[in-house]
């Protein structure tokens, strides 16, 4: 192999997490209208192709940089949510850091890098199917504006489901009677820092928290999660600069640029939004909604309900192939595609239009960057190289 000389080594790569004011100092603009475009066809000051966020249209230019369409690299804009959601795929972390926290003293009682924890429960996971009751069942009255399918279908599923779950239910008091002596010999367990009784907690996929049966709020837990010192953080296995656990929560949602986005004009002349667009539509207009019942002094009942509404469609913009969770439909019927569904899988980003490339009249390589390589070229194999591709 050719080793051409090494200019940077790569000592290790490190993730973080966005905080809600990294979220917000690194936003163009923010994003309250949960519309797109004027009658005269001009972007809305402050929606969703705000012109801030940057420009498809050939004739604008962004707000931010002055660039037309094909300069600018697009910009970020946030929607403030009125109540914190959970990041879907930050469930487990959350999950494991409950556990392994006292919420009396908000001390460790667990003493080991909390992604051991997150293995230890996928390893077991995978061995126990899922005993827990479907949320999408539990939560069917919360998501009113998911169009389902017909009536028929839906009570055959349901029939169906309860008879799962009756199944489930009965293998879980098996297991239950099983393990029980060995829990209640000791009791609950106490903290060690304050001797107060340690709840137990539960974990409903993706979202959902219970304490002691009882359901926990997302605000309460971030308050739970921001109680836990720099000093525990680090023990927990996070670097409290860049990943508190508390901004597992969201405050503030990070809105895409424009052009991650673009609407497509149909021969009709009409205008079509990308399925991002629509979600995030969804999710301005739930979060006002929940704003202003605030504000009028609704009900808690109320206000918990949009807030797990506003919870299914932050979740469901993240993927929306989360499991226990109905997808989010078109019209139509056709589930949307959103984030997790445009990079995942054979027909993802990565694997589709990263590692592989179709070349007319010549071979199908799988490509591949390379830190020796410029960021505009890729590798593909010598043979392939020399052989198959002739220059013309
Ligand atoms: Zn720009
Ligand atoms: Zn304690």
């Amino acid at each position: 192999m050719m080793t051409p000389e090494m200019r940077k080594v790569i000592d290790r790569i490190k993730f973080s997490l966005f905080s809600p004011e990294l979220v917000r100092k690194m936003s163009a603009a923010k994003i309250t209208v949960p519309d797109t475009y004027d009658d005269d066809g001009y972007p809305i000051d402050g929606g969703l192709v705000d012109t801030r966020l940057g420009v498809v249209d050939p004739g604008l230019r962004c707000k931010t940089c002055g660039g037309r369409a094909k300069e600018c690299p697009g910009h970020f804009g946030h929607i403030d949510l009125v109540r914190p959601i959970v990041h879907v795929e930050f469930g487990k972390h959350i999950y494991a850091i409950l556990k392994a926290t006292c919420p009396h003293c908000k001390k460790l009682v667990a003493n080991k890098p909390i992604i051991a924890i997150v293995e230890k429960e996928e390893a077991e996971e995978d061995i126990k199917a899922d005993a827990a009751p479907h949320l999408a069942d539990v939560k069917e009255g919360a998501v009113g504006d998911v169009e389902h399918a017909s009536a028929e279908v839906e009570a055959e599923k349901k029939q169906k489901a309860e008879k799962e779950k009756a199944e489930k239910a009965e293998k879980a008091a098996a297991a239950k009677a099983e393990k029980k002596p060995k829990e209640k010999k000791g009791g609950k367990k106490k903290c060690p820092h304050c001797q107060m009784e340690l709840p137990e907690y539960k974990y409903l996929k993706p979202t959902a928290f219970y304490r002691d049966k009882e359901e926990l709020l997302p605000s309460e837990i971030r308050d739970l999660l921001s109680g836990i010192s720099d000093d525990d953080v680090r023990r927990l296995g996070f670097d409290p600069v860049y990943a508190r656990p508390e901004w597992m929560v969201l405050g503030a949602l990070p809105v895409p640029p424009v052009n991650v986005r673009p609407s497509i004009t149909l021969e009709t002349g009409e205008r079509s939004e990308d399925d991002l667009t629509h979600k995030l539509v969804d999710i301005i207009r739930i979060n006002q909604k929940l704003e202003a019942n605030i504000n009028a002094g609704a009900p808690q009942l109320i206000i918990e309900d949009l807030w797990e509404l506003l919870q299914y469609h932050c979740t469901t913009f993240f993927d929306n192939e989360t499991a226990n969770i109905p997808p989010a439909r078109h019209r139509s019927g056709r589930p949307l595609k959103t984030l997790a569904q445009r990079l995942k899988g054979k027909e993802g980003r990565f694997r589709y239009n990263l590692s592989g490339k179709r070349v007319n009249f010549s071979a199908r390589t799988v490509i591949s960057p390379d830190p020796m390589l410029s960021i505009a070229q890729v590798g593909i194999p010598k043979e392939i190289a020399e052989e198959l591709t002739i220059p013309i």
